[in-house]
């Protein structure tokens, strides 16, 4: 499949000059049309960031401060999107990418129904619907993730934690977007709820044909529901390889720890050994390999140089930025 994102060298920073902190580090990474791509990693590591740096919704002092994002529409062309003015951003958000955010389910507005809610983003966008159109959509974006037309005049607190994060992504697919960007979407639902709500995007995305990037701490979520899967670590990807690759072999001991970290849902019991030491501090990275102080495997180069990220074999899709595995 073609590029539908292609991010080239992203830097994000939080604050600016001596005290500024690197928390998104030459970030490239390609997302293809209708693929699902998981963003793995622990809290810190820059996942988030790297999401809203790409939808430019950092908050102050967050500034990306270098690289390039280009989306590349269905009609051929292809547009920067660090270089959208304000206005053209607010079109292209719901239009072309909309994201749900971590805790989005307690971002719904207490005192509108949901369909109001709904309408307000077609109303936005969409001027030259009618409010029958806009109703009937509503009702029709409630039904694709699952929940019945009655509740359209229901309030938030009136549902259920995993109905109102259903009704977030009614909203994000309103417009129909291109790509879906969900950072940690399930995580404050029960395992059960996760699932339920993530095999239901599934099914909405082949339905649909959007990309997904999915962002989440829990690897063995991404492993079942991820078509690729970016591994995250100090603000640098570190692994990058098809979810059945890194399922059956993690090449970089850190992707190795986090897969030891979650009790996989299928195939062979794995020891849950979890990553010993915890992630490190932004403001004062560990030379070379930023892993090296918890690494199991680290050796001579480790505390010295940085690895780059290069294909595992020439030629080869998958890429690692560790010692073990260099060939310079
Ligand atoms: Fe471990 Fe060295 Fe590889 Fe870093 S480069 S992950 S420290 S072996
Ligand atoms: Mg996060």
């Amino acid at each position: 499949n073609p590029a539908v994102l292609d991010i080239n060298g992203l830097c994000v920073d939080y604050g600016l000059g001596d005290s500024a902190v690197r928390a998104v580090r030459d970030v490239s990474l390609t997302l293809h049309r209708g693929e699902v791509l998981g963003l793995a990693g622990e809290s810190g590591s820059g996942k988030s960031t790297l999401a809203y740096g790409v939808t430019r919704l950092l908050s102050p002092p967050g500034v990306v401060t270098g690289g390039e994002v280009r989306y590349h529409p269905r009609d051929g062309g292809s547009t920067d999107i660090l270089s959208l003015s304000p206005d053209q951003l607010r079109a292209f958000r719901w239009q072309e990418i909309s994201l749900v955010f971590q805790g989005a389910m307690n971002s719904l507005n207490p005192v509108h129904t949901v369909l109001s809610q709904l309408t307000d983003v077609l109303k936005a966008h969409r001027p030259g619907m009618s409010r029958a159109e806009r109703i009937a959509r509503a009702e029709e974006l409630l039904a694709l993730v699952g929940i019945s037309a009655d509740r359209l005049s229901s309030y938030p607190h009136q549902l259920s934690g995993g109905m109102r994060q259903r009704v977030m992504i009614a909203m994000a697919l309103a417009l129909d977007p291109e790509i879906v960007i969900l950072d940690e979407p399930t995580t404050a639902l029960d395992v059960v709820m996760q699932r339920q709500i993530l095999r239901q995007l599934a099914r909405l995305r082949e339905e649909l044909d959007f990309a997904v990037v999915f962002i989440t701490h829990d690897i063995s979520l991404l492993i079942e529901f991820s078509d690729r899967i970016a591994i995250m670590y100090g603000g640098r990807i570190v692994e990058q390889a098809r979810s059945k690759e890194i399922y059956e072999t993690a090449h970089h001991p850190y992707s190795d720890g986090l897969l030891h970290s979650f009790p996989a849902l299928h195939g062979p019991r794995r020891e849950l050994s979890g990553i010993p030491g915890s992630p490190p501090d932004l403001t004062a990275m560990p030379a070379g390999c930023a892993f090296h102080p918890r690494c199991p495997k680290a050796f001579e180069p480790c505390d010295q140089r940085v690895p780059v990220l290069q294909p595992v074999e020439p030629g080869s899709g998958r890429t690692v930025a560790c010692w073990l595995h260099a060939d310079h």
